[in-house]
């Protein structure tokens, strides 16, 4: 579905079958010489069908047209290599680029959820079940790199880059200062919490999130143009529930801590999640995953202020006030 925002801006709405994010907005900027694309949908076909029809009603030639990718996560990034293929130039934040030009190692991944209590039969299973690997873009693909405080120019729209990390390490925003218009990405979303989760060590996400928020908070903003579901104003509002959502996160998690000293896996088993389900042994696997790196990455962030501290027993970190 194609809908105009503004003269020459335009949503196409990307299908995200069986996800709770329901879809992906990809952003078509129309311009004289060249267009922009910002975001692609996952290496599916029913993104690629989505996302074609909507390019061809509006006329764009991969050829003339230069991918602005907000982060490297598949349901953003994954339809990339397709039309790399057919022409498109691409660009996003360095350290999001390396994950896809490089070979992905999971066994990093693995190693980091196994110290973390991930059972060791699921840790295998839960790569195949897991929609971002199971779409991931795959194919060659050469990108150019987006720094803070690059501008853009396509048509009469100028874009300012704001790295914004926190829901991915290398996250790009775009900001429009003539109209006041702020493509998000996954950093701000209206109705659905942005998942900040830690997958490697050596991160400390939700502390890159929190600044990130603080940063756009000071921007004039008219419309806020998020990766999925509405477009909304009011950003400021916006920030102040997320940072307040996080802020009871954190006090949740120290009185887990010390009532439950234990690895992330069963620090995240007593937290409260938003599931039909409220039992943790009942969860879809996925979800467990999901649950233990959002845990992750508040117990590094209290960590991080020496609220919490943590030791290696020989198998698992284990957290302790
Ligand atoms: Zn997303």
């Amino acid at each position: 579905m194609i809908e105009q925002i503004r003269p020459n801006l335009f949503r196409i709405t990307v299908p995200l079958p069986h996800s709770p994010l329901k879809y992906l907005n990809a952003y078509v900027l129309r311009g004289e010489e060249r267009n922009c694309l910002i975001d692609t949908g996952l290496n599916r076909n029913t993104c690629l069908q989505a996302l074609n029809q909507g390019l061809a009603e509006l006329g764009v030639d991969m050829e003339r047209t230069d991918i602005l990718v907000t982060h490297i996560h598949s349901d953003h990034s994954g339809l990339v290599p397709t039309l790399y293929a057919q022409g498109a130039s691409i660009w996003m934040g360095g350290a999001d680029a390396e994950i896809l030009t490089q070979p992905f190692d999971w066994s990093k991944i693995q190693d980091f959820a196994r110290i973390n209590g991930l059972p060791e039969q699921e840790l295998e299973q839960a790569k195949d079940s897991n929609p971002g690997f199971k779409f991931r873009p795959r194919g060659e693909v050469e990108t150019q790199e987006l720094k803070d405080g690059d501008i853009v120019r396509c048509g009469e729209f100028q874009l300012r880059c704001l790295l914004t990390p926190g829901h991915s390490s290398g996250h790009i925003s775009f900001y429009e200062p003539d109209q006041g218009l702020l493509f998000a990405g996954d950093t701000l979303l209206q109705e659905i919490t942005p998942n900040i989760s830690q997958w490697l060590p050596g991160e400390n996400p939700l502390h890159d999130y929190l600044e990130s928020l603080s940063r756009l908070h000071e921007f004039d903003i008219s419309l806020v143009l998020p990766g999925h579901r509405r477009l909304f104003s009011e950003h400021r509002e916006r920030i102040e529930q997320l940072q307040e959502h996080h802020h009871k996160r954190l006090e949740e998690v120290l009185t887990i801590v010390r009532d439950h000293p234990g690895h992330a896996f069963h620090i995240a088993s007593h937290m409260t999640w938003d599931l039909d389900t409220k039992e943790w042994e009942s969860f879809p696997l996925a979800q467990k995953w999901f649950a233990t790196g959002e845990a992750l990455a508040h117990l590094n962030f209290l960590q991080s202020r020496g609220e919490i501290r943590k030791e290696f027993d020989g198998r698992h970190d284990i957290w302790f006030s």
